[in-house]
Order: structure tokens, then sequence, then C-alpha cells
């Protein structure tokens, strides 16, 4: 059977494509292709990432552009969710606890102040809050810490965390009650995509598939896939892996500390897990890998094959890591999954927010957290913060580093719209339905 649109990648991005497809156009033959036997299970996992339905309002290194864009996605995201649990009564998919981002010290609050300027006008929700409205919300903030640091955060009460893997299956059986014709194929591979005059030929180890259009959702290998068909020259990846530390429950909510301006992954933050608030984890760090998924040793030479050794490509990194700031917090990244020193080093970093914490009370989460997808643009020779879309003649290749999965539901509706393009005249996306339900639905 020939499909109008085959979907490979059965992360969060790859399933709120295919219920976007299902439930906002008239696509008929649409079908989605998984190498792993189950959906979300690589960053999308609950396990790889950090659970935050990112907005932009506690992000510091996101400029208020930034913000807008990140904010109107996530809303997408909220309204879903909110939506499922008031009708179907979707439990544990995620929670709900508060949220803030923390200044310590005097040139930090008055950076956070300045922010607050404007960005409390794009998140009227958002609080500025003193010292002892902190310890009221954190109290562990405030315990044994110099009583002259001067402090300051902004804070709201809707900190969604989320299981990312749970709203991929949410969004997997949500388009398959729609139109019980599509199918998500689990345990197949992607061999090639061979381009076969109007159509594509995907080749898996489980035969072949014939489509007229194909979006590719498969994180970092998604830059595989553009580069074999001549697509995405000039970008590389920068795997940057991220590992957690887990404590006992030492805040009620999401505490993110204030950016390092240069850098696009997010500060360190303590935030409580999706399935057990009575854990709080620590991180994420940053610790660049030569593989292209985690755990996954079998995607070394695919690192390699998708970095693309050229001069540009060299100098890009020469001139990225050479940086004094991106090379120094690197260094300190790398030691941090180390035992014992990396313990003790990131210790450090987590007083900033529990000045009492004890080394005894955390531990190095092991074969948690996954690896983000950076991409270098070799023609600016600098890293690109957020997620790139490649657009090709009838394909699209999708790479989602951080925040990926709070964006889906957007980056989706940006795919719907493409593919209209691809396949004129027979298909519809209902953009006003999608608008109305996600962008500003009422509850
Ligand atoms: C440490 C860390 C913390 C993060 N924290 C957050 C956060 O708090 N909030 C947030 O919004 N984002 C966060 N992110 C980013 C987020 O996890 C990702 O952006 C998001 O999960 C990407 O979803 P995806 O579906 O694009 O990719 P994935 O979830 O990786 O899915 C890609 C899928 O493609 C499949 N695939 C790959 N190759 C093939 C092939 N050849 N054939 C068939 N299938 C294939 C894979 O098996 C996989 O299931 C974090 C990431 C990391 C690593």
């Amino acid at each position: 059977m020939k499909h109008n649109v085959i979907i490979i990648g059965g992360g969060v991005s790859g399933t709120a494509l295919l219920y976007t497809l299902c439930r906002y156009t008239n696509l008929k033959n649409i079908c989605l292709i998984e190498k792993y036997s189950d959906l979300g299970l690589v960053n999308s996992s609950p396990r790889m990432n950090s659970q935050t339905l990112h907005f932009g309002d506690i992000e510091t290194n996101y400029t208020i552009e930034k913000a807008k864009k990140v904010k109107r996605y996530a809303d997408m995201v909220m309204y879903y969710l909110e939506h499922e649990k008031a009708v179907r009564g979707e439990e544990n998919i995620f929670l709900v606890v508060p949220k803030m981002v923390l200044a310590v010290g005097k040139d930090q609050v008055k950076t956070l102040r300045d922010r607050y300027t404007s960005f409390s006008q794009l998140f009227p929700k958002l609080k500025m809050i003193g010292r002892e409205e902190i310890g009221k919300v954190e109290p562990r903030i405030l315990e044994g810490r110099d009583p002259d640091q001067e402090l300051l955060a902004l804070m709201t009460e809707d900190g969604y965390t989320v299981d990312f893997r749970k709203l991929s299956h949410s969004f997997a059986n949500n388009a398959k009650a729609l139109k019980p014709d599509i199918a998500v194929y689990l345990s197949t591979k992607v061999e090639k995509i061979i381009p076969d005059g109007e159509n594509f030929i995907i080749k898996t180890n489980k035969g072949d598939f014939e489509s007229e259009s194909v979006v590719v959702a498969a994180g970092s290998h998604s830059l595989k896939f553009a580069k074999s068909l001549g697509y995405g020259k000039n970008y590389s990846i920068l795997s940057m892996a991220g590992s957690f530390y887990t404590g006992p429950k030492v805040l009620n909510g999401k505490v993110y500390t204030m950016q390092i301006p240069k850098l696009p992954f997010a500060a360190v933050h303590g935030d409580p897990e999706v399935h057990n608030e009575r854990i709080t984890r620590f991180g994420p760090t940053a610790k660049p890998i030569f593989f292209l998924e985690r755990y996954n040793y079998s995607t070394f030479l695919e690192y390699w094959q998708t970095f693309g050794f050229s001069i540009r490509t060299l100098k890009s990194i020469f001139k990225i890591s050479s940086d004094r700031v991106i090379f120094n917090y690197l260094l300190k990244n790398v030691l941090y999954d180390f035992p014992w020193i990396g313990k003790r080093s990131f210790l450090k970093e987590i007083k900033k927010i529990v000045p009492n914490i004890e080394a005894g009370e955390i531990k190095f989460a092991k074969k948690v957290g996954g690896t983000r997808p950076q991409v270098i643009n070799n023609t600016t020779k600098k890293l690109e913060l957020g997620e790139a879309k490649i657009r090709g003649n009838k394909i699209i290749f999708n790479i989602t580093p951080s925040p990926g999965a709070s964006t889906c539901l957007g980056n989706a509706c940006e795919d719907t719209t493409i593919l209209m393009e691809f396949l004129p005249e027979r298909f519809t996306f209902d953009r006003d339905q999608f608008e109305k339900d996600l962008v500003k639905a009422d509850y």
C-alpha cells in the first residue's frame, strides 16, 4: 500500500504529529515506524529527560522572542493534558507543582529583577518574591544559607512535570481511536530512505514501505537520514549527555538556577520525579559523548557519519570549544560523571539551591539521562538554540534537543502545514479547530 505520509520515530515528536494528522486533517493512509518494541523509549522516556514542560518563564537563557514561541507551543501540550484529564480522567501523565527561578547574590538579583519587567507581561501569573516568601514555598533554600546573601525568585504555581513517554502513548492511542486504519509498526528499523520518482521507498528490517511524503522524527538520527539524502550538510551534532543526581524530597516544586548566558543547556535545577514526589532529581549535567543515543554503543559509527568530518566542522568545533566559558563548562561537566569526585563537585551546584544538603543524601542516578542533539551550524560556527527543522523535497527532518518535548505539538502543527504544501489540493488541515482546541482553550 502506498502511504500519504510515513512518520519515522515514535517519540513524543512523531506521535504528536500522528495525532495532529489524525485529528485535524483528512489524510487517510498514514503510518508510523519505530525501531524499538514500544513508543517513547529514547529521549522521551521519563528516565531520559527532566520531565519539564518548559514555558520560558523561568528559563533565563530564553530571550522574550524565544519565550513567546516556546510558551505558545507549551500551552498546546498543557491544554491537551488538561483536556485528557478532564474528559478521560487520565491520571499519572503529569503533575503540577510550584516552580521558581532563584537568583543568588547582587548581580543575579539585579538581572532577574530587570527581566521581570518584560517577562511579567508575557507571563501574568509570574510573581516576584523575596527571601521570606521563598522560605515559605521552599524552606530548604533558606536552611543553612548566609542570612546576608541577597535572594530573589520569580515563581508561579503551574510547574508542569510530564511523563513524555506516557504522552506519546496518549497521542498514539487517540490517533488510532480517530482513524483505526492507521498503522504503528514497532520493532521496525528504518535502514534507508530512497527517493523513487514522486515517492519514497523506506527500507526496513521488516520489508519495504512506500510513501508520497516522509517526516523523520528520529531525534539525532534525523540528521543522519538528512545527510544520506544530501540535506543538512552545514549541520553537525554535538551530542550532550545529561546525567542526574537524586535525593530525598528536599524541595516542594521545581527550582531553577540562573542560566550562564552563552550556554544553550538548561542550568542545573531540582525537580520532583513525575511518578514519585518523594524523590528530588538534580541536573542535568552536560557532557559531550560520541554516540547518537545514550547507552546504545552501536550508534558510535553513526555519530561520526552524522558529524561529517571536514575543515568546516573542525573549524566550528575549534571555535566553539575555544570559548573559555564553554570550555570550562564542558570540562567541569565531564567530571560530574566520575565516582566520588563527581559527586563532590556536583554537590557544590546543588548547594546553590539547598545549602545544607550533605553528600550522603544524594546519589548518582545510574542509566538516567539521555543525550541532547545540540546542532552545530557550520556556517555560523555556533551552537543553535533549540530544535532544527530541515525541509527537503516532500520530506522533513526534525532534530530535537531540549525543549523538544515541550514544543512537540507546535512542531507537529508546523509539519502538518508543510505536508499540506507537499500534498496539495487533495487534503486539508483544520487549523482553526487546532487553534481553538490547543491555543486558546477554555477550562
Ligand atoms: C537530559 C535531558 C533533559 C531534557 N529535559 C527536557 C525537559 O525537561 N523538557 C523538554 O521539553 N525537553 C527535554 N529534553 C529534550 C526532550 O527529551 C527531547 O527533545 C524529546 O524527547 C524529543 O522527542 P523526539 O520524539 O523528537 O525524540 P525521541 O524521543 O528520541 O524519539 C525518536 C524516536 O525515533 C526512533 N528512531 C530512531 N532511529 C530510527 C530508525 N532508524 N527507525 C525507526 N525508528 C527510529 C527512536 O527509537 C525513538 O523512539 C531533555 C533531553 C535530555 C537528554
